[in-house]
């Protein structure tokens, strides 16, 4: 420890409450953190994370008379893998991951198989082959491998193998049933 600091405390409620007064009252991040017996540094990476700034000005707007975390942004995906690297010596990297995901999920409304349309696990008729719960907690997520048409010569995604395309095998069929008619018309 060194001189003039107290001793490092927990982020409890107290601390929280030190950490918004202080900064409502325009104190320095080093004086906050002394009072708190952490470093100006700490005492900014905190600040960031709830608030995704360490402006001073912006966070008393944003908190206003309320409690720490108050009028606190929602994190975009970008801000979300920022926020998880700047957590990243305190975080295991999954939980760092389950962030980044969820913040995903919420921009698409909450879906919990948000990752089914490129996952090869998944069926739709049975959901979830792999038997997870959903795709926030899931580690067994498998891209789809593109697939060649021998007809088109474009890349296409789909669980079956297939040689052709769903548009090139529509056509196929089409040609034949064409072809059958014409058939059968000269007859
Ligand atoms: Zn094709």
């Amino acid at each position: 420890m060194k001189a003039g600091t107290r001793p490092d405390r927990p982020w409890d409620e107290e601390a929280f409450r030190i950490l918004a007064d202080g900064i409502r009252d325009g104190d320095s991040y080093a004086a906050i953190g002394r009072r708190l017996g952490k470093s100006e540094k700490a005492v900014r990476g905190k600040v960031f994370t709830v608030y995704l700034t360490e402006n001073a000005d912006k966070v008393r707007e944003l908190m206003g008379d309320g409690k720490w975390g108050n009028g606190a942004p929602v994190p975009t995906v970008k801000q979300g893998i920022v926020l998880s690297r700047h957590e990243a010596t305190t975080k295991r990297n999954l939980a760092a991951l389950a962030f980044v995901l969820k913040q995903r999920a919420i921009s698409l409304g909450w879906d919990p198989y948000w990752q089914r349309k490129m996952c090869q696990h998944w069926d739709d008729m049975e959901g979830c082959t792999a038997g997870g719960e959903n795709c926030d907690i899931c580690v067994d997520f498998k891209r789809m491998e593109p697939q060649f048409c021998s007809r088109c010569g474009r890349d296409f995604f789909e669980r079956k193998q297939n040689r052709f395309c769903q548009e090139c095998r529509e056509a196929r069929k089409r040609q034949a049933q064409r072809r059958w008619a014409r058939m059968n018309d000269a007859r």
